[in-house]
């Protein structure tokens, strides 16, 4: 028993599937395959369900949104799409929107990640309601071909030799600044068909950042062309199968999709092992920040970079351990420590569960008096500060490295846990 995602109502609770099954019956196994991108490092080969859709919603409505993307499959997806071709689809709209709504929320329960917008549209996707506030894109995938020199898009008269995009699969993919806290947006492939959703939450005013996300993904050719009816014009494909897939692994975050909920990743490896950098005396004495800026640098350059050291870096100061006073008593440390800060203000990205370093920065970087009780801000707007402009660094690379709203509260969560453990 429990609550339905869906309809609310409480009853015994089924199964769905986060990609529909007659996808799986459509194809072979050894042709078609599902993926649900779990981890960055794993993409996982699977029939991946959630459990919280009571028998109604599942059976009857849910069933009959998947029967009509079953249709259009058969019509229209599961037919490759070549180099240089265009597609004109005829498709109800809202009940398209409808149907790919409802896969991005199956999966995204499954990651609980973007839940806050999406349960929103709940009781829409059920209730043939409509989801015009949702903007939808469509573009085209076609199959590879390798002629010796790499990897190309195949054209029609290379049917043979190619290789087709034949996948379903769900994810997130970020835009440049957007507020990714108030919009989810998912994308849903299915063999030669990408299709982009930008889905805003409800009950929030929007208008620009609404108009400034259609421009960006107008002007974003790999989104290809928004749904504004019931048909669909497709440009020709500026991707094939191969370079899709490259992209997902390379994780291209601002376009091609980037896998949901690394705090999988993180809490599957149990006691994570913890990486650690020490910023060495003879550093900051000689004012040398390229071996401490080129290791952020390095954990920031792909999504996949930073998972394996998000939430579990510990930096350090070392080769003052002879020296009677704090580190934060020492003025080369704290000018240090303060230009740093100006130039990588990402610490909340990367702090491990340990609060060592997040005092040693907050010492250093605020202006504080020794009492005999303890320590004393002689200024609480540096605390302020600091925490704003550290709020701001991790938000900026949420966005940029598509990292999930839940996730980010997590890492929020623990700095205030540090804080409070100072009492400062
Ligand atoms: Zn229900």
């Amino acid at each position: 028993m429990g609550n339905c995602a869906y309809c609310g109502f409480e009853g015994k609770l089924t199964r769905e599937h986060i990609i529909p099954d007659w996808y799986d019956s459509a194809n072979s196994a050894d042709e078609g395959e599902i993926f649900v991108e779990k981890a960055p490092d794993k993409i996982v080969k699977s029939d991946p369900k959630v459990k919280d859709v009571c028998a109604t919603c599942n059976n009857v409505v849910l069933g009959q949104l998947d029967d009509y993307g079953k249709s259009l499959y058969d019509k229209y997806f599961c037919h490759p799409v070549y180099g240089k071709e265009r597609k004109k689809i005829q498709v109800d709209r809202r009940r398209l929107i409808r149907w790919l709504l409802k896969v991005a929320f199956n999966s995204a329960r499954a990651n609980k990640a973007d839940l806050h917008v999406l349960n929103g549209y709940a009781k829409d996707i059920i209730n043939d309601g409509l989801c015009d506030d949702v903007i939808l894109f469509c573009s085209t995938v076609a199959p590879s071909l390798e002629d010796g020199g790499g990897w190309k898009a195949a054209h029609r008269q290379d049917a043979s030799s190619s290789i087709p995009p034949n996948a379903f699969r769900v994810g997130v993919f970020r835009l440049p600044e957007v507020d990714f806290y108030r919009w989810s947006f998912r994308y849903v492939y299915i063999d030669s068909f990408a299709f982009y959703l930008a889905i805003p939450q409800r009950g929030v005013e929007l208008n620009e950042e609404r108009k400034h996300v259609i421009k960006i993904m107008t002007k974003g050719s790999e989104f290809g062309v928004r749904v504004l009816s019931g048909t669909i014009d497709t440009k020709p494909p500026r991707y094939h199968a191969a370079n899709v897939t490259i992209n997902h692994l390379a994780n291209f975050p601002s376009t091609y999709g980037v896998v949901e909920d690394p705090w999988v990743v993180l809490s599957n490896k149990g006691n994570v092992d913890i990486l650690h950098y020490a910023i060495m005396r003879e550093d900051i004495e000689k004012e040398d920040f390229s071996g401490v800026l080129s290791f952020i640098d390095q954990q920031l350059v792909t999504r996949e970079a930073l998972m394996s050291s998000l939430g579990k870096v510990e930096f350090s100061v070392y080769g003052y351990e002879s020296d009677s006073r704090d580190l934060w008593e020492i003025e080369e440390v704290r000018r240090f420590l303060a230009v740093l800060n100006g130039q990588r203000p990402y610490w909340l990205v990367f702090q491990g569960a340990e609060p060592g370093w997040t005092q040693v920065l907050l010492f250093c970087l605020c202006r504080l008096k020794k009492e005999s009780y303890g320590f004393e801000l002689t200024h609480k707007e540096d605390l302020k500060g600091l925490m704003n402009q550290w709020f701001s660094g991790l938000n900026e690379i949420s966005n940029r490295l598509a990292i999930s709203y839940e996730l980010n509260k997590q890492l929020s969560d623990r700095f205030g846990e540090h804080v409070k453990l100072m009492r400062v």
